[in-house]
């Protein structure tokens, strides 16, 4: 059987690689570290941890990364197997010892008698001859080969530099103060639309407060940023702010063409429009707010707009090197390319981001590869499981559905508000009323009792061939 090719020993490549060959089929590994290095890796191990040496919680009945760490090990993520076998104490946290971590990997993608590893940089495009390849270069993948796919994907379809807005969790924001309304209630192309953004109205006092606190609040250095000019939409917020007082006025807090619905007489001086950010209508973006404030600043600086004072945030802004396709656009459902379907992209240039998340787009970017190549079909996960509801967020699964002027497609970390809504328990099982947070816990427990019930039914219709079935044949 001729090999697939894997290009990145990272997360998302070693998972990848494993899950290919543990489908039957062979692989070949491309790494370019350790004679090419990046900006942030140390070592030329697999799997290395450029950062932190969190998986995050793993409590998988109520948090969403947690839900993964379960489906992860349900599919046998060798990601997980190994960080499981290095854990150091983290709480209710999957941590690990980094070093013993990427050994683990290493040596047990290396020790695949289908595996094969090649050191070295794709610097462009991969040879015509390979038909079946798994892109998982990450944030930091190296410029020729970043150069090449953007020309191959076209203009502006491939970000160097992530400026996320934060995003909000709908049922956060206070519609007492808030309400819905687009610009001049104008309509999308389909006739909906016309009051698909939220809201927010300040006053002059507000206003004045709100950049007063900006321009005051602590930000984050960016020194590979440094000297390198913002392109369109990458503004950070506080330096508009910096611009002059009336800027953002001017920009994107202009309070033209809407009228409070709570207070129709009253013309609101500026306002902070949120847009909806997934189909299921649960998570809204703050438009325009990309940001270099420190966490906890944006936290209290964002609790001032009027309609946000308790607001919950499913991430916060930030702006760092990433180079990531806008794949909703690009790649079709099963992670190819739709220009060039022999590459398929897998982890953080998929626009998901963080290591489990990375690697969880890696385990099934390996398997649909070994499926392919083996002239079956595989149908990706439901969009209940925490991996299917990250692929629906990458791959646009959920894009029809919002028609609220052009969307930037932004990386996220998986959470609950991608997976579809559920009918939420209203009492729990002693028959109690529920109220508060524990309403909101027990959405969780059945978001996450749902997503494991959908992922055990999906392994049982597609369970991969016996390797014994491969070794006689
Ligand atoms: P990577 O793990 O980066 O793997 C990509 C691999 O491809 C690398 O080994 C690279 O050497 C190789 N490669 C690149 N180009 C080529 C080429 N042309 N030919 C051959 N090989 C190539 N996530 C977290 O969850 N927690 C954190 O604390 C965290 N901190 C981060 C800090 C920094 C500075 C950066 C850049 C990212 C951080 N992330 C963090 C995100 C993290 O990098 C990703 O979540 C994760 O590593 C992505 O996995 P990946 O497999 O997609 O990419």
């Amino acid at each position: 059987m001729r090999p697939i090719h894997v290009i990145g020993g990272g997360l998302a490549g070693s998972e990848a690689a494993w899950q290919a060959a543990e489908a039957g089929v062979p692989v070949v590994l491309h790494e370019m570290r350790p004679e090419t290095a990046t900006a942030a890796h140390r070592t030329g191990r697999l799997a290395e941890l450029v950062c932190s040496n969190s998986f995050r919680s793993d409590d998988a009945a109520t948090n969403a990364v947690g839900v993964l760490h379960r489906e992860m090990r349900a599919l046998d993520s060798v990601i997980l197997r190994s960080a499981d076998a290095h854990q150091v104490p983290a709480g209710g946290a999957l941590a690990v010892d980094r070093d013993g971590f990427s050994q683990a990997v290493e040596s047990a993608v290396l020790a695949h008698p289908l595996v094969t590893l090649a050191r070295g940089e794709i610097a462009g495009l991969p040879p015509a001859d390979w038909d079946n390849v798994v892109i998982a270069t990450g944030p930091l993948t190296s410029a020729a080969l970043a150069e090449a796919i953007a020309r191959l994907t076209g203009e502006g379809a491939l970000a160097f530099f992530d400026a996320i807005a934060p995003i909000v969790h709908r049922a956060s924001i206070d519609m007492d103060v808030a309400w819905m309304q687009s610009r001049y209630d104008k309509e999308g192309p389909s006739g909906e639309g016309a009051a698909a953004y939220v809201n927010c109205p300040m006053n002059r006092d507000q206003y004045e407060a709100f950049v007063d606190a900006l321009l005051a609040a602590e930000k984050t250095e960016f020194r590979e940023f440094e000297g390198t000019p913002y392109f369109d939409g990458c503004l950070p917020i506080e330096v508009m702010a910096e611009r002059g007082r009336e800027t953002l006025r001017h920009g994107p807090m202009k309070p033209v063409g809407l009228t409070n619905a709570h207070a129709p007489a009253v013309k609101p001086w500026a306002v902070a429009q949120l847009r909806q950010d997934n189909a299921i209508g649960a998570l809204f973006n703050i438009v325009g707010f990309q940001t270099k404030m420190k966490y906890g600043e944006q936290t209290r600086v964002f609790r001032m707009i009027p309609g946000l004072e308790r607001a919950e945030f499913a991430r916060l802004g930030g702006i760092h090197r990433n180079t990531y396709l806008n794949s909703p656009k690009v790649l079709d459902p099963l992670l190819r390319l739709r220009a060039e379907p022999r590459l398929r992209f897998a982890g953080q240039i998929t626009g998901c981001e963080g290591y489990v998340e990375s690697a969880a787009i890696g385990l099934i970017a390996g398997r649909l590869a070994a499926a392919e190549r083996r002239g079956e079909a595989l149908e990706p996960p439901p969009g209940t499981t925490a991996i299917g509801a990250l692929l629906n967020h990458i791959t646009g699964g959920h894009i029809e559905a919002i028609d609220a002027g052009p969307r930037s497609f932004q990386p996220m970390n998986v959470n609950f508000g991608l997976f579809p809504p559920i009918v939420e328990p209203r009492v729990d099982e002693t028959g109690r009323r529920l109220r508060g947070p524990d309403r909101g816990a027990a959405r969780k427990r059945a978001l996450s009792a749902r997503a494991d019930a959908d992922l055990a039914a999906w392994i049982e219709a597609n369970r991969p061939p016996l390797r014994s079935e491969d070794a006689a044949g």
